[in-house]
């Protein structure tokens, strides 16, 4: 009775493993059909000089338009891009369109785009993004590669490699979430970066945890001793801004300038008269640029 018991679980656990990979099939085929189709593109959040308020670049964040008018969040279908390999076209893909977007824009307005971890442990990386920014005409120095920090832990050697090579050809090279993967300082240390991006986490409750303002301020202090710039994530309210700017942290993002928006809307917003507004201090600029 227990082995008959034993094959029932058995043929259950095949059949929700069949159920799985079917379910996974159909995602992969749909993920696939929305790359050829062009209807994953590049959204874009501002990033600002906190020392004129300015927009001094925008970041490249994938979004899924489904043909049921429902927008996609990276965070699902990233992971399934890159279990696939799927993670290859769909950057192809996004960079292109990306890089035809900033040539667009006045010339030093930087682009920043993300790179999946394991793209990383790809030898060829750096000869294709350097094939994507010259076919689209735009030089290496407009462009910045994110990379958060669990993205080197594998093959640190290779990681360092292809970094290298991107730095050489003038790519600005930016550690994102910082202080949320492992051995964060040994990284710093081990690898060169161009830029701090402080994680979300530590800016947006740090209104009510002193603990929290003290880390920033910290990870600020270490940015101007290596002389490196840093860049607050997930900047929602104008005491924030504050704050951040008062520790001399050099750029920031977040709600409170704007989520990413499609093309258009980002070349509207360099046009904007609301945006010189803001280096004047006007705060409810930016909240009625944030309720919009
Ligand atoms: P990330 O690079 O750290 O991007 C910042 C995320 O925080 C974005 O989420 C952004 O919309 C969100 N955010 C920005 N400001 C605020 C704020 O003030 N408050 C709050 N609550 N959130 C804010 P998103 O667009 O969902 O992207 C999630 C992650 O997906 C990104 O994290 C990045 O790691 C990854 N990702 C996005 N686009 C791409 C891509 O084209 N390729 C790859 N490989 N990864 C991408
Ligand atoms: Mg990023
Ligand atoms: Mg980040
Ligand atoms: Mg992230």
């Amino acid at each position: 009775a227990a082995k008959a018991a034993g094959r029932g679980a058995l043929r259950a656990f095949d059949n929700s493993m069949r159920e799985q990979m079917l379910l996974r099939d159909r995602d992969e085929r749909a993920l696939r059909d929305a790359i050829t189709a062009g209807r994953i593109k590049p959204f874009y959040q501002p990033i600002i000089d906190l020392s004129d308020n300015r927009i001094c670049g925008f970041e490249a964040l994938a979004r899924w338009e489904r043909e049921d008018g429902i927008v996609v969040s990276p965070g699902d279908f990233i992971p399934l891009a890159e279990e696939t390999g799927l993670i290859l076209e769909l950057t192809e893909s996004l960079l292109t369109t990306a890089c035809q977007d900033a040539m667009t824009w006045p010339g030093d307005i930087l682009l920043s785009f993300n790179i999946s971890p394991i793209q990383l442990q790809d030898p060829l990386l750096g000869v294709r993004i350097l094939r994507i920014l010259s076919a689209a005409g735009l030089p290496p120095s407009r462009l910045e590669i994110e990379i958060t920090e669990t993205a080197l832990i594998q093959d640190v050697r290779t990681a360092a490699t292809i970094l290298g090579d991107l730095r050489t050809a003038g790519i600005t090279i930016a550690l994102d979430d910082f202080g949320t993967g492992y051995s964060s300082l040994a990284h710093l240390s081990n690898l060169s970066f161009d830029k701090i991006k402080i994680d979300r986490s530590f800016v947006s409750s740090f209104q009510d945890q002193e603990r929290q303002e003290k880390i920033v301020k910290a990870i600020v202090g270490l940015g101007i001793g290596l002389d490196v710039p840093t860049t607050a994530e997930g900047i929602e309210t104008a005491n924030q801004l504050a704050s951040l700017t008062g520790m001399g942290c050099t750029y920031g993002q977040g709600y409170l300038f704007g989520r990413a928006v499609p093309a258009a809307e980002a070349a509207i917003m360099l046009s904007s008269p609301h945006w010189q507004d803001l280096a004047s201090g006007q705060d409810t600029t930016a909240t009625t640029r944030r309720a919009q």
